[in-house]
């Protein structure tokens, strides 16, 4: 069912989405496949990469909020009241499957589930079951709204990296990249059986770092940092700020000045995860290593003991 009253395309999409399949698939994902007709007007098939979008969960009552999809809807969403508003997470899309009989869409959530360090989006997903609803904020088929950070120009080959929430993106842009592609992939994760099936290009390898009961970054600083001859501490610098770090191409949360004209060297970076990883990442790749900031996009996609807002 969809949420919207309004007859206007606007560029995105808020919707209600039900879910049609709960697998649990590793010891730390669960993979949720949402359906219903609604996501017939959500995200255009073909490559989405690490296109982002926003998930809304439902509050303690389980009613979720009535938007209305229109220009504003998110301030309308923050003026309801906190109680009933539920709370809103940002993810990636593993899948998105368009077929006759509708679109599905699989996100693969990350379980984390320890006292005190679990939050709404997680443990929503530990209990999802068929027929449940959340409402979901993307792009309108056919629409551009934004939302897609992977942006390796002319680069032909490309260093990706991130932790277990990187993880989905990472294997969406891979699978999404042309063939022809080459590079490298990390992906840490806590146990050796949350390394998912990619299908990647045959030119890029898929290193999967399993950390055990390791802090976050504790094999990926090192492994990352010693692959490009930097040297290869895993001690975590972490960021002053509430806001995890989002440093791109084209855009700097630490407002430093973009050159955007410059063109894409031969190699492109992505590098997301926990934000202090990413941040020191970030510290020794561009002041230790000299790698072009117009080469990279360093994005933290949470942080260690800091819930999301959205
Ligand atoms: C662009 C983007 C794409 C993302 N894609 C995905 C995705 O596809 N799959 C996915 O699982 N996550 C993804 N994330 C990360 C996800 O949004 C965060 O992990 C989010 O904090 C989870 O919300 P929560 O309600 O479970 O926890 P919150 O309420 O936000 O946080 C509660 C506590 O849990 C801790 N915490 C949050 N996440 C983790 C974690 N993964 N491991 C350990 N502790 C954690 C926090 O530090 C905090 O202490 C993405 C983030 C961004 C920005």
């Amino acid at each position: 069912m969809s949420v919207e009253t309004t007859t206007e395309a606007t560029p995105f999409v808020v919707i209600r989405a039900e879910v049609r399949a709960v697998q649990r698939v590793s010891p730390n994902f669960v993979r949720v496949t949402f359906g219903g007709a609604a996501l017939d007007d959500f995200a255009t098939p073909g490559a989405v990469f690490d296109l982002r979008i926003k998930l809304i969960f439902p509050p303690a009552s389980g009613v979720l909020p009535e938007l209305d999809g229109r220009d504003g809807w998110y301030q309308a969403w923050l003026a309801v009241d906190e109680a009933e508003r539920g709370s809103m997470r940002t993810y990636s899309i593993r899948d998105l499957r368009v077929t006759d009989a509708g679109t599905e869409v699989d996100v693969d959530f990350v379980l984390h589930l320890a006292p005190g360090l679990t939050g709404p989006a997680s443990s929503w997903a530990n209990q999802a079951s068929p027929g449940d609803e959340l409402i979901i904020a993307g792009p309108r088929r056919g629409h551009d709204w934004g939302g897609i950070e992977y942006a390796p120009g002319d680069a032909t080959s490309v260093l990706l990296a991130g932790d277990e929430t990187a993880a989905p993106a990472i294997a969406r842009v891979l699978e999404d990249a042309p063939a022809d592609l080459r590079g490298i992939a990390f992906i840490e994760v806590p146990d050796p059986a949350d390394a998912l099936p990619i299908a990647a290009p045959d030119g890029v390898q898929v290193c999967w770092l399993p950390r055990g009961d390791a802090p976050h970054g504790t094999l990926l600083l090192p492994t990352v940092l010693g692959h490009l001859g930097a040297a290869p501490t895993a001690e975590v610098t972490d960021v002053e700020t509430e806001n995890p770090v989002w440093e791109t191409p084209t855009f700097s949360g630490l407002g430093e000045e973009l050159d955007t004209s410059a063109p894409h060297a031969d190699r492109y970076f992505w590098i997301a995860g926990e934000s202090g990883v990413v941040t020191t990442l970030r510290r020794h790749l561009v002041k230790d290593v000299g790698i072009d900031r117009a080469q990279v996009a360093f994005m933290g996609y949470w942080r260690r003991g800091v819930a999301m807002k959205g």
